[in-house]
């Protein structure tokens, strides 16, 4: 019976907030639509001089619908994540046999760990999850091969850093993957962790990697973020926050430490 009352005040409070955003995300439909209408409007009238401010408006609406389908899309992850201390190097180090086989012999993978890499608290699964799609994504922009390459490194993020990628300020490990594919216009970059953005042939892209990354770096307590411009390649950076403790597994008594009985 108790199980049951904390499932339905769960449920209650999922109800109230993807109410609550069904609601703001329905304004700002609201919003896009009306501006289209007056939009269309003044082209059957001639007056394309007034056509700009109307577009602006759609396209602010517009972004403020993809933040809000962004925090969904962080709460619906909070449910699943199992975090535990996590050493990032050897996670990688696990996964470089099945990377180097899916990116194909035409990309050279060169994997750079950092010495000393602090630990961080993740869902392990998530992680590997993620790190695979970023290299899925790398090998799709390098179709004509090229060079992939993993990297950590330990990263103190200070105050003003921290405002400018929309983070706390303090320690993290950094996972970067980078590509030296076609990289991304200023306009697919703006839009690359919205849900459903894919610029893919259809059955190729399901446009969910990048934001279910984004998902999972934010409610890890971190931040995922992009560097591309076309004909360059791309970089991107996950954050994850510093563990000041052993990883699951490092040293005796850690991962096998009996479980608690129910
Ligand atoms: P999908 O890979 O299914 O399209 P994602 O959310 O992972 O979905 O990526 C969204 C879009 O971002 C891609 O369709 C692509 O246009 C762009 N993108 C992502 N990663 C890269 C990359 N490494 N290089 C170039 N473009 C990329």
């Amino acid at each position: 019976a108790e199980e049951q009352l904390r499932q339905s005040q769960k449920m209650e409070a999922v109800g109230q907030l993807t109410g609550g955003l069904a609601h703001d995300f329905n304004n700002l439909l609201t919003g896009i639509t009306g501006s289209l209408e007056l939009l269309r409007a003044r082209i059957a009238q001639g007056r394309h001089g007034e056509t700009e401010r109307f577009i602006a408006a759609a396209m602010r609406a517009a972004d403020r619908a993809a933040a809000l389908t962004h925090r969904l899309l962080a709460f619906s992850r909070r449910q699943t994540l199992d975090p535990k201390p996590t050493d990032v190097n050897r996670l990688v180090a696990d996964m470089e046999e099945l990377v180097r086989r899916t990116v194909g012999p035409s990309v050279t993978l060169d994997t750079v760990a950092a010495e000393g890499l602090w630990n961080t608290l993740v869902d392990p699964p998530q992680l590997e999850n993620a790190l695979l799609n970023l290299c899925l994504n790398a090998r799709d922009a390098m179709p004509e091969g090229g060079r992939l390459t993993i990297q950590t490194a330990n990263c103190v993020v200070d105050r003003r850093t921290a405002r400018e990628r929309e983070l706390s300020a303090g320690d993290y490990v950094m996972l970067r993957v980078t590509d030296t594919g076609t990289g991304m216009s200023a306009e697919v970059s703006a839009r690359a962790f919205d849900p459903f953005f894919t610029t893919k042939p259809i059955g190729m892209g399901t446009g969910l990697g990048l934001s279910m990354i984004y998902g999972f770096a934010r409610q890890s307590g971190g931040q995922v973020r992009i560097a591309s411009s076309p004909g360059q390649g791309t970089t991107v950076s996950l954050y994850l926050p510093r563990h000041r403790g052993k990883a699951s597994g490092e040293a005796a008594g850690d991962a096998t430490a009996p479980s608690q009985a129910p």
